[in-house]
């Protein structure tokens, strides 16, 4: 008889969207003439570059000519020509990564998850909370132990780390999902010390960095010094080029990483996910790998780069309401979240059903994202322009 991975017991027994969705399809169906404004899951909006998608059909139509076609990919971890791409890509923002240390995914959710096939289910994990659920779940599925650095408002949703505390993996996302907060240089050098005294490897989440404004802020942790030898990186297409459904990623393994074994030998990081994709992945298309390569192209770039100032333009209308009805928030400038902090001490939860109801705006409970998001809430810049401005009209006639 088979038994079940009774880890699962453990979680939440729905992902957080799947709850909001719940009650937002209640609420439709009690108020079929309701005109509702969903700014509450992080999807985008706008579409794909168009020199993006004309490179996804020339890919198409090479797999459909006997000269071009192409089966699986040899290695599995992308085409030479992206990882070329991408590596060009950190370069822009002053990062030298060698394109063999970079492998290209089906989106950072996949190896934000899948990580942590490598790493000893003895591990202790430190998780910045609150958290994207991914880092969370995964890890209590494969039964390891969670501790949380909580991220408050007294050090704006930006935890550090605690000297005191032992741990051997670490995830950071920075621009922060769900708190829109970011991690400066400096801030990062103490996460990469602190790592390296604990020989702790960081798990990197930097899905938003081409949101990033300000000049201190890094778009990688790459850019901050000793980090290749202590981190691996996640990074996407899906809020950077419109990729959520076209799915197309990549993570960062430095060749410098190791880990010991337990007979004291250096273990490549690299080479043991290398490992683990040749057994469990066989790749991402073709076809999106050559729109994936587009992107990074320099009409790509500024096609792309529109798309993302109009979220940004969107996260400038959602702060300038909250600024004008006295709302406490974080991000929005190097993030397209805007992370605010409920009215009159109002529950997440709470806060969510009375923008639902009263306003017929969607937003995310920050409950939702771990104990420290109880009392926040999560607005999205990724919605459509005037439908961001009429949600604050709307927002700001309620909470004035
Ligand atoms: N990391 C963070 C912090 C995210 O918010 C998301 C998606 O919302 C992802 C990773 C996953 O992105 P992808 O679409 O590349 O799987």
């Amino acid at each position: 008889m088979p038994t079940i991975n009774e880890n699962f017991l453990k979680l939440e027994k729905n992902y957080l969207f799947i709850n909001i969705a719940k009650k937002v399809n209640a609420f439709t169906a009690a108020h079929p003439d309701a005109d509702i404004i969903r700014m509450g899951i992080g999807d985008v909006t706008q579409p794909i570059a168009k020199c993006v998608v004309e490179a996804m059909k020339k890919g198409a139509d090479e797999m459909g000519v006997k000269e071009t076609f192409k089966g699986y990919e040899d290695s599995g971890t992308g085409y030479d020509f992206l990882k070329e791409a991408v590596a060009g890509y950190y370069k822009s923002f002053g990062v030298d990564i060698p394109a063999d240390d970079i492998r290209i995914n089906d989106g950072a959710k996949s190896d934000c998850g899948n990580i942590v096939d490598i790493f000893g289910n003895d591990n202790v994990v430190l998780i910045t909370d609150p958290a994207y659920p991914v880092y969370v779940d995964t890890n209590l599925m494969s039964g390891r132990t969670v501790i949380y650095a909580d991220s408050n408002e007294e050090n704006s949703f930006a935890a550090m780390p605690d000297e005191n505390v032992k741990c051997d993996l670490i995830y950071l996302c920075s621009p922060n999902n769900p708190t829109g907060s970011v991690y400066t240089k400096d801030q990062l050098k103490v996460w990469i010390d602190y790592a390296k005294k604990n020989n702790a490897v960081i798990i990197y989440d930097s899905a938003y960095e081409a949101f990033i404004t300000e000049e201190n802020v890094p778009r990688s942790i790459f850019a901050v010094e000793g980090a290749k030898e202590c981190a691996i990186e996640m990074c996407s297409l899906s809020k950077t080029a419109g990729f959520t459904g076209m799915r197309c990623g990549y993570t960062v393994i430095p060749h410098e990483l190791t880990v010991k074994a337990s007979d004291g030998s250096e273990v490549s990081v690299s080479q043991i996910w290398g490992r683990r994709e040749g057994s469990k992945f066989n790749g991402v298309s073709y076809p999106v790998q050559c729109a994936a390569a587009a992107v990074f192209s320099e009409e790509g770039m500024k096609q792309t780069r529109a798309n993302i100032e109009y979220y940004q333009q969107n996260a400038r209308v959602i702060a300038a309401a909250l600024d004008e009805i006295g709302i406490k928030y974080t991000g929005g400038k190097n993030s397209p979240y805007i992370w605010l902090k409920c009215p009159n001490d109002m529950g997440s939860w709470e806060f969510f059903d009375l923008l639902l109801e009263k306003a017929n705006v969607v937003g995310t409970p920050g409950a939702g994202f771990g104990k420290n998001g109880e009392g926040w809430f999560r607005l999205t810049a990724f919605g459509d322009k005037d439908r961001t401005v009429e949600a604050m009209e709307r927002i700001k006639k309620l909470l004035k």
